[in-house]
């Protein structure tokens, strides 16, 4: 169950809607909250990420810098092994820090929570994207000096971060050292206690393959032991200052640094700018990894830093006006803790072409680093609308770890695909089968995502190279783990698998995966129907490649439309799978606060025999496949199991708060929503230091295009039912349909459907039918009745 833990205080971070600003510095907060403050400083541009550790180093909870897909293989040690248990997982790695700027003034080093600080603010700056510090501190002999730095992680180029770092000395004299360093430590420290963090390495992770510098540029490269990647990383650095300062440069293996020193004197400013850059690739030769390091960072010194943070605001305001979603509410916080969702989005994803979205990003290790369907479920809805080539970049990963897939199928005894239920390179990762090979939905989760770039960008060209492979192999896999069942009436069941809720494994006939496999079955027949038929050349080739029989499309439709969905006639619901309502329900009136989530204080088995669930199951499905349920369906199926759902999972409460929208319960969708919003900014599941759970900022994105705009969009009818919070007065944003830019604004009254680029599209309002065109750019369409109490005291 949810409770805050940590709202951000005003007094320290003030409500600003384009920024998490802090403008006082309180050490013992900076102390306790060191992991927190870490995430919530974060930047990344979904290639490379750094950890908001300040430029000192310390205090440090979890100092991370990490590259997309930059992985070792580990072992995976089982007490009892089986048959087609993974043997190997992937662990992202945590790549050299190059944000270490030490600061000593007169031999006495800055640490911030020990100092006399007599000004403050640190900025992450959602505007121009950069991650600003500004501190004046009075030395413990008296001396202030002013320092202040500004951090990017470069949109324009993925394997670039910058630092400018500008120290003056207000009223004495100082002699200043500054340590500019780029350190590997290695290995990685562990929390066993909790099954969701990353497992550390013993011994040395990256093997050292040589060094460059020269002058003020170092260049250290690696090699993994197991997954033949080799890493580049360098620093290098421009120096402007208004004294002599004398630099020594020192290089090892695992420790670059540059030493400034120098006499300022009063009034007079020292500049540097250090520039970073991270490539891997596989098997490559390091040498030359070294060269595309050492080119990215005359690239950067060429361009000067000026010129690096203009191009960083630029492409920063892009995104925004492709992806803001505007909120006028009485809670001066909600555009902020919205926006910071929004940036988060933007940090996993925007330069990461050609990989995954961890399940937290480039914030932190948890989860390893790993790939899971939060992307196509929670995240890529997002993309689709705003950023339709990451969407497509994707769905390419999928289809790149198509004969991965393949072959784990066939390790199963399966025909088909059956994709990993979390990995890096394609293999599964998973170690606990219950929990995650029996995952099958992550089948289904692809195709319907795939379905749904395809209908709303219109990419039929991406459904004939790539799409209509992936389709074919997931429908012959579901085809092939269910049957049909004398026992049911021939209807197609599918037995052992656990659907999203984790707290009830491997079942027989889980509800949503039935209904999403039936989907997956329909749309690959009919996408070979229409390849067939439309694009022959694509079918031709589509079936050399997969080797598909004339008849096998129809033996999809054949177990579609047999498809067992289970189904209570005494309560009128569906049951989460055959068995579910038989166990008796959980007794949350006797379970403590601290016993959340449960997963930390119960034996899986106690919780498998028990009506209780981790995360939206069957309300999921109410939301994705919304077209077949009727209204009645999802209230009675939403007031079975939202008692029962204890949203230890972060991906939970947007999905009630949709479906709790659609029912008409306003007070709880709009009760859920604030869970989501804060998810991570408040701490509800208290692991935000380990990093931020984008599966639930798409979610948040869902909560408000989905829920409070009422969007549905099944198979690409664009229709919208708006209710807005009473906290709000306005919800804005932008939706790219079919190469076309749509805005829309909501208020009580209100719906206006504006066409911003494209020759025109239809979309429908309730059931009212709106045509945008270049001669009728807006239509505004009345807003029945307010929605009820938001809590004005939450986001
Ligand atoms: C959830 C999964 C999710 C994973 C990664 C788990 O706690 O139950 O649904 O994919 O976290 O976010």
């Amino acid at each position: 169950m949810l409770r805050p833990r940590l709202i951000p205080p005003v007094d320290i971070f003030p409500p600003n809607p384009w920024a998490i600003e802090a403008v006082r510095y309180d050490g013992r907060m900076a102390r306790e909250l060191t992991g927190q403050a870490e995430t919530m400083f974060a930047l990344s541009n979904g290639y490379l990420g750094m950890r908001g550790v300040t430029e000192e180093g310390s205090p440090v909870r979890e100092a991370g810098t990490y590259l997309n897909g930059f992985y070792e293989n580990r072992p995976i040690s089982y007490g009892e092994r089986a048959y087609g248990f993974p043997k190997v997982g992937q662990s992202i790695l945590n790549c050299p820090d190059g944000a270490v700027m030490k600061l000593f003034v007169d031999d006495e080093p800055l640490i911030l929570p020990d100092a006399e600080i007599l000004s403050y603010r640190r900025i992450l700056d959602f505007r121009v994207g950069t991650l600003n510090r500004d501190v004046r501190w009075v030395t413990p002999s008296g001396k202030r000096l002013h320092l202040r730095t500004t951090r990017l992680v470069s949109l324009a180029h993925r394997h670039l971060a910058a630092i400018a770092y500008e120290l003056t000395a207000e009223d004495a004299a100082a002699e200043v050292v500054i340590t500019s360093e780029l350190r590997n430590d290695q290995p990685l420290a562990t929390d066993t206690s909790d099954p969701r963090m990353a497992e550390g390495f013993v011994g040395r992770v990256l093997q050292p393959t040589g060094t460059r510098s020269e002058a003020l540029r170092a260049i250290l490269s690696y090699r993994t032991g197991s997954s033949g990647l080799v890493l580049g990383c360098g620093m290098d650095h421009v120096v402007e200052a208004d004294c002599a300062l004398a630099a020594q440069a020192g290089c090892d293996d695992d420790l670059a640094t540059v030493v400034f020193r120098g006499v300022l004197a009063p009034g007079r400013t020292i500049r540097i700018h250090k520039y970073l850059s991270y490539h891997y690739a596989s098997g490559a030769d390091p040498a030359e990894i070294r060269s595309q390091v050492a080119w990215t960072l005359d690239r950067a010194v060429e361009s000067g830093f000026p010129a690096i943070l203009a191009r960083q605001g630029e492409e920063t305001a892009r995104f925004w006006e492709r992806a803001d979603v505007t909120v006028e509410s009485v809670n001066p916080r909600s555009q902020q803790v919205i926006r910071w969702n929004l940036f988060q989005l933007m940090q996993a994803s925007e330069r990461g072409e050609g990989h995954g979205i961890a399940a937290r990003g480039l914030t932190g290790r948890t989860y390893e680093g790993h790939y899971f369907w939060d992307t196509e479920i929670y995240v890529l809805p997002f993309l689709i609308y705003t950023n339709p080539p990451m969407a497509r970049s994707l769905l390419k990963v999928r289809y790149d770890m198509l004969d991965s897939a393949r072959a784990r199928a066939r390790e199963l005894g399966q025909r088909g695909a059956t994709f990993p239920w979390r990995t890096i390179n394609g293999e599964e990762a998973s170690a606990y089968y219950a929990a995650g090979t029996a995952q099958y939905h992550i089948n289904a989760d692809i195709a319907y995502a795939l379905r749904k770039y395809v209908e709303v960008s219109g990419d039929v060209d991406f459904l004939c190279r790539y799409g209509a492979e992936i389709l074919v192999e997931t429908a012959r896999l579901w085809c092939d783990l269910g049957f049909f069942s004398d026992r049911m009436d021939g209807r197609f069941c599918i037995h052992g698998v656990t659907g999203p809720d984790e707290y009830t494994a491997i079942v027989n006939n889980n509800c949503f995966t039935n209904l999403m496999a039936r989907e997956n079955m329909r749309y690959a027949a009919e996408t070979v129907r229409m390849l067939k038929r439309d694009h022959p050349d694509s079918f031709e080739a589509l079936v050399r490649r997969t080797h598909l029989d004339a008849d096998e499309p129809e033996a999809w439709d054949q177990a579609a439309e047999r498809m067992y969905l289970p189904y209570d006639e005494r309560l009128k619901v569906h049951p989460q799978d055959d068995a579910f309502l038989d166990l008796e329900k959980w007794d949350f009136a006797a379970t403590p606060e601290d016993h959340y989530p449960l997963l930390l204080h119960y034996h899986p088995l106690n919780l498998y025999r028990s009506q209780v669930i981790k995360q939206a199951d069957t309300v999921l499905a109410l939301f994705l496949l919304s077209e077949q349920f009727t209204l009645e369906a999802k209230r009675r199926n939403f007031a079975y199991y939202d008692p029962l759902t204890t949203h230890d999972s972060s991906l939970s409460v947007c999905i009630q708060s949709i479906v709790a929208n659609e029912i008409g319960l306003r007070d709880k969708a709009n009760h859920y929503f604030n869970f989501a919003v804060a998810m991570d900014i408040s701490d509800l599941g208290g692991n935000m230091m380990h990093g931020a759970h984008i599966a639930a900022m798409g979610g948040t994105w869902l909560a408000m295009i989905y829920g409070f705009a009422g969007m549905r969009d099944a198979h690409g009818r664009l229709t919208f039912n708006p209710c807005l919070p009473e906290a709000w007065t306005c919800l804005g944003f932008c939706l790219q349909v079919r190469g076309q830019t749509i805005r829309v604004a909501i208020s009580h009254r209100a719906a206006t459907y504006g066409l911003v680029a494209g020759a025109g599209l239809t979309l429908w309002h309730g059931e009212d039918c709106v045509r945008l065109s270049e001669a009728t750019p807006f239509v505004t369409k009345p807003v029945g009745g307010a929605a009820g109490g938001a809590d004005a005291s939450e986001p």
